[in-house]
Formats: structure tokens, C-alpha cells, sequence
């Protein structure tokens, strides 16, 4: 199986490229954000939870986030390709627990694609994203907090994956057939 975790800070576009990878390599897609972003939007108990963290721009507890990221590889269809983690891991310890659960099931992790933006960018496209969207979190108050969150608590995983020799650092300026291109290369070159 090809599993790829989408590594970047808010705004670096992972999301986007997440799709591409999909369409190209029939990949299974586990955004965490996403799954959270559904689970507000139904009013569910962990949507509020979820809901007083993602608002002020914090993570949601790894113990919580852990117990989710379970579920949806339970929901893992059968024969799949693999499996990409878009906004999982965020912290050292899911990034532990992760390699944990994979190798359960006599799976690792192929690589890891590290997204690189400069910060003046990823402001003016959550901004940009934000007006487009209405996504809530896209306001300039909580962009500010994510960014000191990711460089705090989520930017030591770039070495951690270093360390370990998975670390695949991507430009992310520029257009995003080009981002995509040199992604694709890196994956095809692991495959
Ligand atoms: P995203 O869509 O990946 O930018 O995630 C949006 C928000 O959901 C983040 O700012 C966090 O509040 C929360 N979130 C998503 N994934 C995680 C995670 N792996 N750990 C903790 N919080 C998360």
C-alpha cells in the first residue's frame, strides 16, 4: 500500500493537493480537519467539542484526535491502494501513535510530503480561502493562532520525519499542476 502523509502548515495547500493524489493514484483521502468540519456541521456532541477548539484556532486533544483517526481507518475500504493523511499528524505523539496503527496492520509509511510556503502567502490564501468559503477558522485572529500552533506543536514533525528518512520537501509556490508534478515524481520514484 502507498501511504502518504500531506505535511504543511494551514493554507499550504493540502487539501488541494490531496485531491490530485486521489484522482491520479486512487488513494483513500482521511482529512481530519474534514472529518471535524462534518461533525460540527451536524451538531454532534464531538462537533462541539471540536467546534471550541478549531474556533480559537488550538488542536483538538490527542487523545480525542487518536480515537477519530481509529475510526476512519476502521472505515478503510477493502483492497484499497493506501491511504492519505491530510492534517494528521499535527503533534509528535499522533505521529508515534500513527506509526503504531499502521504497523498493526503490517503497514508504514511510504513518505512524507512536506508542503513549503512562505508565511506572507499562507496568510493570503486562508484569507482568500476564507472569503470564498465562508470557512469559519479563516479569519484573520484564528490564521494567526494556527500559524503559532504549527510552528510550535506541528513543525517538529519535519524533523522527526527527517530523522527517519521520510521527509519529501515540495515547493509549494507556484502553480498547482507544477506543485503537483514534482509530488507525483517523488510518489513514482517510492512506488
Ligand atoms: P485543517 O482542515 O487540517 O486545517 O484542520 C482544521 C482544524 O481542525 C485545525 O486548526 C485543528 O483545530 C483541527 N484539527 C485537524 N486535524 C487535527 C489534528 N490532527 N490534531 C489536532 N487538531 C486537528
Amino acid at each position: 500500500m502507498l501511504n502518504l502523509v500531506l505535511f504543511g502548515a494551514p493554507g499550504s495547500g493540502k487539501g488541494t493537493q490531496s485531491e490530485k493524489i486521489i484522482d491520479k493514484y486512487g488513494l483513500h483521502h482521511i482529512s481530519t480537519g474534514e472529518v471535524l468540519r462534518k461533525q460540527i456541521k451536524e451538531g454532534t456532541e464531538l462537533g462541539k467539542i471540536a467546534d471550541s477548539y478549531i474556533s480559537k484556532g488550538h488542536l483538538i486533544p490527542d487523545d480525542l484526535m487518536i480515537d477519530i483517526l481509529r475510526q476512519e481507518l476502521k472505515g478503510l475500504p477493502k483492497g484499497s491502494k493506501g491511504v492519505i493523511f491530510d492534517g494528521f499528524p499535527r503533534t509528535i505523539p499522533q505521529a508515534i501513535e500513527l506509526e503504531h496503527l499502521l504497523s498493526e496492520n503490517g503497514e508504514s509509511l511510504t513518505g512524507v510530503v512536506g508542503l513549503e510556503v512562505p508565511e506572507e502567502e499562507l496568510v493570503a490564501r486562508m484569507l482568500k480561502r476564507g472569503a470564498e468559503t465562508g470557512r469559519a477558522d479563516d479569519n484573520m485572529e484564528t490564521i494567526l493562532n494556527r500559524l503559532k500552533v504549527y510552528h510550535n506543536q506541528t513543525e517538529p514533525l519535519k524533523e522527526h520525519y527527517q530523522n527517519k528518512g521520510s521527509y519529501i520537501q515540495i515547493d509549494g509556490l507556484g502553480h498547482v499542476d507544477n506543485i503537483f508534478s514534482s509530488i507525483a515524481k517523488e510518489i513514482d520514484d517510492r512506488k
